[in-house]
């Protein structure tokens, strides 16, 4: 079934073709394109074998560049001294990973060791709470709200 994907406001969205009218920005994928991306969904989401066609323009393996690029973000954050939340090893007790942002006092954003239960916060915006949580852990003073 052909599809149109429109733009609603903020939101992108896949329609039936059959059910809807065309609209000025739309796209229009033809059943042919339809079943390319069922053929990629199918074999990604539910393992289904893969169109032969589409099979022999493989040229490398997602899952083997997945661990490349987690292995790369590890090696950077290493060097900057933060964990992959980006956050910075907990000035209390020295913890490095256990380290994450978390909702403080209901939904406001904080920073929390997970090994000592030191928490910053609440802040008003997750940036704020990160930032604070690596100036404290520097050892620069920071006030919270
Ligand atoms: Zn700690």
């Amino acid at each position: 079934m052909a599809i149109r994907i429109r733009t609603v406001g903020d939101t992108v969205v896949a329609l039936c073709a059959a059910e809807t009218d065309k609209k000025e920005g739309d796209i229009y994928l033809d059943d042919n394109i339809h079943h390319a991306l069922m053929d990629k969904f199918c074999h990604e989401l539910l393992d289904y074998p893969r169109d032969p066609v589409a099979e022999s323009q493989k040229l490398r393996d997602a899952e083997e560049e997945l661990n490349k690029w987690l292995a790369d973000q590890k090696i950077k954050t290493e060097a900057d001294g933060v964990n992959v939340e980006g956050l910075k090893p907990c000035r209390q007790c020295g913890e490095k990973e256990a380290i994450s942002k978390v909702k403080c006092f209901g939904n406001q954003p904080g920073v929390q060791c997970n090994s000592c239960c030191v928490l910053l916060g609440p802040y008003d915006i997750i940036e704020e709470a990160v930032e604070a949580w690596n100036l404290w852990s520097d050892g620069e003073f920071v006030s919270e709200n």
